[in-house]
């Protein structure tokens, strides 16, 4: 038996009159499904051979000594290249994954251990660049949703808050209520990005500068995995920037996603 999928729509005019659309979208759908399938099963191929590439030269490189240095630059070079391989198909995998599994389970979500965390890491990243990291937490609400998906979309913004602007900067990343919701974001010092790429900064593989992407390790995929993660939680990324003076990359969240320490407490305590 075959699965059919309608797109059903509905118009209204001023009178009263009302026009409904009924469109046959079922090719449509297996062809996105198809195109899901493909890039799932090609990633999940290429694990394996570049986990097994990446253990082997990780092993060179440690236990050889004495390489000329030629080879040691060679063999850098490939542990390099290989990383950005494993990087990407990380990231593709975790794209599918967003695009393709709809029932994920809600947790409650202490954001500001999260934030913590991803601090911690920042500094870590930023290590020799003495990147300022500063968190602002002013809202004691939890979030609902999912921790893999909510932890991906901050680590990619704090990442990129490091990676595109120079050492000795600052990074804030901040938890406020507003009237509708919560914003989760994060504040930039760094070179900041022109006005016409804005809109297009959350399509899959668009950088303003690949080079500079490459060469920071990015993937081109960090802002689409934080715009799916976040759609899933009915929760859409504000992007402000200025060139030459810094971004800040906004999670607006609804009421409807935050839970009470109260809430919490006799909802969620098992
Ligand atoms: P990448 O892996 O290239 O960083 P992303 O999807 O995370 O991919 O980001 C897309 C592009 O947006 C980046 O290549 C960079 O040009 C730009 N960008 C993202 N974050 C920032 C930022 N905080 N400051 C300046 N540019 C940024």
């Amino acid at each position: 038996q075959q699965q059919g999928f309608i797109q059903i729509s509905l118009t209204v005019y001023g009178e009263g009159e009302r026009l409904l659309f009924l469109r046959d979208v079922t090719r449509l759908t297996q062809l996105e499904q198809m195109r899901q399938d493909f890039v799932a099963n090609a990633s999940h191929e290429l694990k394996t051979p570049i986990t097994v590439l990446k253990g082997h030269l990780e092993n060179i490189l440690s236990f050889s000594e004495n390489l000329a240095p030629p080879i040691e630059k060679a063999l850098n070079t490939m542990n390099n290249q290989t990383l950005r391989m494993a990087n990407l198909v990380n990231d593709l995998l975790l794209l599918t994954r967003l695009d393709s599994e709809h029932n994920q389970t809600d947790h409650a979500i202490n954001l500001p251990s999260f934030i913590e965390q991803a601090a911690a890491d920042a500094s870590e990243l930023s290590a020799s660049q003495n990147h300022n990291i500063v968190i602002d937490c002013q809202s004691d609400y939890w979030l609902r949703g999912s921790r893999s998906e909510v932890r991906s979309a901050l680590n990619n913004l704090v990442f990129n808050a490091v990676n595109y602007s120079p050492a000795g900067t600052t990074v804030t990343i901040s938890w406020h209520k507003t009237k509708r919701g919560a914003v989760l974001s994060v504040t930039d010092e760094g070179e900041g990005i022109e006005q016409h790429h804005i809109p297009r900064l959350t399509e899959r593989f668009y950088r303003v500068d690949p080079g500079r992407s490459s060469e920071q390790g990015g993937t081109g995929l960090g802002l689409a995995i934080t715009k799916h993660a976040l759609a899933r939680h009915e929760a859409r990324l504000d992007i402000r920037s200025e060139k030459g003076k810094g971004s800040t990359f906004s999670c607006m969240f609804p009421e409807s996603r935050l839970l009470s320490p109260e809430q919490v407490e006799t909802e969620y305590s098992n």
